[in-house]
């Protein structure tokens, strides 16, 4: 990581007598030591102390360090915002524990502070080092600003909070598993409010490092400041976690980095950078294991909706313009949009397949490409719209394991389901193979391009020697998903009315073949609950 290659190493870690800062009141000095280190983050030398509840950070590049006494020294902060007098906005005084460390950490604060991490010259064909983190190499800076803007407001954290089936699995899967958290050091990857870290603290956890990149970092402080008698064990560090420093290892990994899909918002790269920076080996991970399910599904209304949504481009007279040009692009950007909503598990055409994602030992470039080859049998005959896909999470507790459960049927989360839909479905009898391959690539704003593919294999004698009677494909964006939630959902009216009675004059006709089982689409609307997996 580091540019300083063939330069005198640099010391990078003080133990301090003690640390006050000049802003606090004197009753909130803490005379424990303090742990000091110094780090190069995107460019720019660091300096961060740690003290047993706290933690806060320096940008050396604009700090001067006085020498006050032998063994005591000033930080202090030149702040830029006025031009006419230097004003001093921050600092600190440090007391060391001897002269020598006073002096060492002297010239370390040089050496760092003087250092250009941001060049390569010592690199090969002067190469730009990788003092960027992996976070940043990999993320276009716009998206992470927009990301973790989202994520520092109150009402988002709130709405996560609020789903209860998520916040309640979290609780009880922690609560229940006392015998992981009691007496552990515990890092929260992603704190946001801090509630998973206040859970743990609950369970007993000795420290709880929670760490958090958007500005709810302060939030979380608030809300852990005001649970003393658990905040007590909790540290809020505001950083990435492939960027912070810790003052130790962790025996266990707390996090939620899930998104539509598991994979949406790419943060389950983050929870692995976390496990490999900070966990002890054997280490625990809450949760350990994520697994994507998915089934073809057929639903006329939502294909219809869509296929509707591009007719707009079919005028030829809008204000006396033909707007036809644009009808075949408009309806390629209605297909490649994800639909997120709750469907009846009674639309899925076969019973799923799932994809396994084991966070104890998958590689985080594991994720950026993700090739699941798809293989179901039709248990209706019917006409198959798209893949149907959701996920499931594992808490695999010493005591007592569990699953956190987006499917279909399962009660609703605020993660819902996702479903792509093939602008061309195909038709299937009951019985039929589906074959197909979901291929998700990772892209630089924090999500992934979905190909898809399903074919039909030729069904009935002669199967073995014959191969795909038909295929459909479509691209996606994962990250510019149709929210369908609002939407009134037409289910209820499906026992009286079959779909194929409303579908439109310029749709295909449906077969009438196709719908002689419909078993899956015809089960009463009080049994939605049915078993998935
Ligand atoms: N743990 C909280 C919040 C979950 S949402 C809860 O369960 O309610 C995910 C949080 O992780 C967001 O607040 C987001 O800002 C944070 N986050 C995402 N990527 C991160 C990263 N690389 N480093 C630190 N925090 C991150």
């Amino acid at each position: 990581m580091e540019a300083s290659a063939g330069l005198k190493p640099k010391r990078s870690e003080f133990t301090l007598a003690a640390v006050y800062e000049l802003s606090s009141s004197p009753a909130s000095f803490s005379s424990t030591p303090v742990l000091a280190r110094f780090s190069a983050d995107r460019g720019v030398a660091e300096l961060r102390f740690f003290q047993d509840s706290n933690g806060f950070d320096f940008n050396l590049g604009s700090f001067q360090l006085l020498k006050l006494g032998p063994v005591q020294s000033l930080c202090i902060c030149e702040s830029s915002d006025s031009n006419k007098e230097k004003l001093y906005s921050r600092g600190v005084t440090i007391r060391f524990r001897n002269e020598e460390e006073s002096r060492d950490f002297h010239s370390a604060f040089e050496q760092w502070q003087n250092e250009d991490f941001t060049q390569g010259s010592n690199l090969p064909n002067g190469t730009i080092s990788s003092v960027r983190s992996k976070f940043d190499n990999k993320i276009e800076p716009s998206s992470a600003k927009m990301y973790f803007h989202y994520y520092g407001q109150l009402l988002h954290q709130q709405n996560m909070l609020q789903d209860y089936v998520r916040t309640g699995t979290y609780y009880a899967a922690v609560i229940e598993n006392r015998a992981d958290f009691t007496g552990r050091v515990v890092v929260d990857v992603g704190a946001g409010s801090g509630i998973l870290s206040l859970f743990a603290a609950q369970a007993g956890a000795k420290h709880v490092y929670a760490v958090e990149a958007s500005e709810m970092a302060e939030y979380a402080r608030r809300l852990i400041a005001g649970n003393p008698t658990l905040g007590q064990r909790i540290t809020v560090i505001k950083g990435k976690v492939e960027e912070v420093e810790l003052p130790e290892k962790a025996d266990i990994l707390i996090s939620e980095p899930m998104g539509t899909l598991l994979v949406n918002e790419r943060m389950l790269e983050s929870y692995i950078i976390a496990r490999d920076r900070f966990l002890v080996p054997n280490g625990k991970m809450f949760p350990s294991i994520g697994r994507i399910h998915m089934a073809p599904f057929s639903d006329e209304y939502l294909f219809v909706e869509i296929a509707n949504k591009a007719l707009f481009w079919q005028q030829q007279n809008y204000y006396g313009v033909d707007l036809t040009p644009l009808y075949g692009s408009a309806f390629q950007g209605y297909f490649s949009q994800p639909v997120v909503d709750a469907f009846d598990p009674r639309l899925l055409v076969s019973p799923p397949m799932s994809h396994v994602i084991d966070f104890n030992d998958v590689k985080e470039e594991d994720l950026y490409e993700i090739d699941i080859p798809l293989k179901f049998i039709a248990s209706v005959g019917t006409r198959v719209h798209g893949l149907a896909c959701w996920f499931d999470v594992l808490f695999n507790g010493s005591s007592v394991q569990r699953w956190l459960t987006t499917a279909p049927g399962a009660p609703t989360t605020h993660w819902y389901q996702i479903r792509c839909v093939l602008a061309q479905p195909i038709y299937v009898m009951a019985g039929q193979e589906i074959t197909g391959r979901l291929h998700m690539i990772a892209h630089n704003a924090q999500s992934y391009t979905i190909y898809l593919t399903l074919s039909a294999k030729m069904w009935g004698p002669g199967a073995e020697q014959g191969g795909i009677l038909q295929t459909s494909s479509c691209k996606l964006d994962l990250k510019e998903p149709y929210y369908r939630m609002s939407q009134p959902q037409p289910y209820t009216m499906a026992q009286e009315q079959q779909p194929h009675q409303l579908l439109q004059a310029q749709d295909i006709m449906i077969h009438t073949d196709d719908l002689e089982e419909p078993e899956l689409l015809q089960q009463p609307l009080e049994k939605s609950g049915a078993q998935l997996q």
